[in-house]
């Protein structure tokens, strides 16, 4: 049931602030310092202890497992005031002593890391013929993933000298060029002529982008127009630095024996390629189901074609909000239904302000769940405002929150896991209430959730997926016959894309330029895909829960508790699934296909519809 009240005007959460005091107390406070000079110390010891010892294969398996102690020991120290200092800052950006204190920190983390980069490097330079024996002893049982991850570069590493001289370079290489597309995007002032007043507004690219959003489709077309007409100015440039940035990517895949542009990618993420592109293909051989939902979109809509300018267009108003009590119940009820350990670990980060909920000026936007190490608690952060979209973002970053605050038990290496399962718990929480929230809501409420659902998993499984293939075929091409034009670019982006709606949403060319905003492309090639990968997987695990029922529940706590401690095959086979298995993610497709069809159905008894 939704107890849906009438919620304090805009700020529910009022008050809702989190207690980061279990970090420091100020950034005055002298911990901080001591924290540093503590952490320079110790990594000084470390390498005048370690250095030519672990790649001359010295060290015993009990010796390298005190060395991996103590260096994990080392990064615990060196990130807790960094992540104190990113934490204030997101709390207020407005207040530039924050950014300032920001800044300090992560400069001082640097020089932590510098003194202790030989180490890695060393591992992966010791022979495997040394390293595998250790690697049996029982010793080193807790690091075997951590050692073998860090290994598995060790083909396409180079030396300390050319390491450290690639690090250097690129602050004025490949970083540069990374924030100049940045800075120039977020400072570019993008016009747009008000559809009824023809007056023309000064908007940031967010202001346009959030525009697309709206229920006026005469505004949303002056939006996309905006948008086409600020990146058309700026396209000589940006065309310019992706290229630039495939050329580097290209001469440093080659410098490090790389045999194509996703493989470092995949081994980041641990991952084959035969896997991904399972994942990615399917997406496109699944986009059927996008398709149907469009249509019955541009039906609702009363619209006789939709277009690029239509795809985000709201279907409902909601008006209703919910107040934070109810939220927290909403929540608490669903995790508790599910398991018990799930709504214990939740309620602790209301019980202990590990949450910042309230609206307030200067912080920042969007939400995440700080994990922050293991021997303290992680701790949340968004905007609450009542909406039933606030409530997901709750039960998301509290599905982070329990898996954060279950794997504590790991050691700081095998705290956090990789990425592709690093939205697993979050978008399952999400599912959890959202499965509670449309049994009590009425057939309009159920319509407007559906829909929102559903286009945030298009979003997240067929676009990132169109963005990823877009992103192959860009490497590729600039790798074969070199640098692409604009429309060379813009003609791949648009056939990726489209490929999605086949003939429900019509892309129209001004869309052609749009890749170029998306900062992924620019500052972490390939990352994209995870997107879609975390969210099919879970949608699939998802209705395994539901076959299987509490026996799941079990198993699945016990993988989250496992955090990072093995690779992603590992921990997903511990619950039965077989990641190279189309069938598995299939089952993921099917479900969103369910949903498609729920939303049809409810289409259907809508007052005026049939
Ligand atoms: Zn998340």
């Amino acid at each position: 049931m939704i107890n849906i009240m009438a919620a304090e005007a805009s700020n529910p959460a009022a008050g809702v602030t989190w207690d980061l005091s279990a970090l420091f107390s100020s950034p005055q406070d002298p911990k901080i310092n001591e924290t540093w000079a503590a952490c320079h110390a110790q990594a000084e010891e470390f390498a005048a202890k370690y250095r030519g010892r672990v790649q001359s294969g010295e060290l015993t398996g009990a010796e390298l497992a005190e060395a991996m102690k103590e260096i994990e020991a080392i990064t615990l120290l060196a990130t807790k005031p960094p992540t104190y200092a990113s934490l204030l800052f997101a709390a207020d950006a407005s207040n530039p002593q924050n950014g300032a204190f920001y800044q300090a920190q992560s400069e001082e983390m640097s020089m932590a890391r510098v003194k202790l980069a030989f180490f890695d490097l060393e591992l992966q330079a010791a022979p495997q013929e040394w390293i595998e024996p250790l690697l049996a002893d029982p010793a080193l049982a807790s690091y075997v993933h951590a050692i073998n991850v860090t290994r598995v570069y060790s083909p396409h590493r180079l030396s300390e000298a050319e390491e450290i001289l690639l690090e250097e370079t690129s602050n004025t290489g490949s970083r540069a060029w990374v924030r100049l597309h940045d800075e120039i995007l977020s400072n570019h002032v993008f016009k747009l002529a008000d559809p009824d007043s023809g007056e023309v507004k000064d908007l940031s690219q967010e202001e346009v982008l959030h525009l697309l959003r709206s229920p006026n489709r005469a505004l949303r077309q002056a939006a996309a127009d905006s948008l086409s007409a600020g990146l058309g100015e700026l396209n000589r440039v940006i065309v310019f630095i992706y290229n630039t940035l495939l050329a580097d990517k290209k001469l440093e895949d080659r410098l490090r024996r790389f045999g194509y542009p996703e493989q470092s990618r995949h081994m980041a993420n641990e991952l084959s390629e035969e896997t991904v592109d399972l994942v990615a293909d399917l997406c496109r051989d699944n986009s059927g189901m996008v398709a149907r939902y469009y249509k019955a979109k541009q039906e609702l809509l009363g619209l006789p074609e939709l277009t690029h300018v239509d795809r985000y267009a709201p279907l409902f108003e909601a008006e209703e909000l919910v107040d934070w009590p109810t939220a927290r119940e909403m929540v608490h009820s669903s995790f508790q239904e599910f398991h018990p350990t799930l709504a214990k670990a939740a309620q602790e980060f209301f019980d202990s302000n590990w949450i910042d909920a309230e609206v307030r000026k200067g912080k920042t936007g969007g939400a995440f769940c700080s994990y922050i190490t293991p021997d303290l608690h992680p701790v949340i952060l968004m905007s609450y405002q009542g909406k039933i979209g606030d409530v997901m973002t709750l039960a998301h970053e509290l599905g982070h929150g329990v898996h954060a605050s279950v794997s504590r038990v790991q050691t700081p290496f095998n705290f956090q896991g990789t990425l592709p399962l690093a939205e697993l718990a979050s978008i399952f929480a999400e599912m959890l209430v959202f499965d509670k929230v449309i049994q009590g809501a009425s057939v309009k409420d159920q319509a407007a959730l559906y829909a929102d659902k559903i286009e945030g998993i298009f979003a997240s499984v067929h676009r990132q997926a169109s963005m990823y293939r877009f992103e192959k075929r860009a490497h590729r091409q600039r790798r074969e016959s070199g640098e692409l034009t604009k429309e060379e670019f813009a003609a791949i982006y648009q056939e990726e894309m489209q490929s999605m709606f086949q003939d429900s949403v019509h892309l129209g060319e001004q869309h052609g330029d749009w890749w170029s905003y998306i900062s992924h492309f620019f500052f972490a090639p390939f990352y994209v895909y995870a997107y879609s990968f975390g969210e099919l997987l879970t949608l699939s695990l998802f209705q395994r829960a539901k076959n299987q029922g509490p026996g799941f529940a079990e198993q699945y706590l016990d993988v989250l508790q496992r955090g990072g401690s093995e690779t992603p095959q590992q921990l997903m086979g511990r619950l039965g699934v077989d990641l190279t298995d189309r069938e598995f993610w299939q089952e993921g497709f099917d479900s969103i296909d369910r949903m498609v069809a729920k939303f049809e159905d409810l289409k259907k008894k809508l007052p005026g519809e049939s």
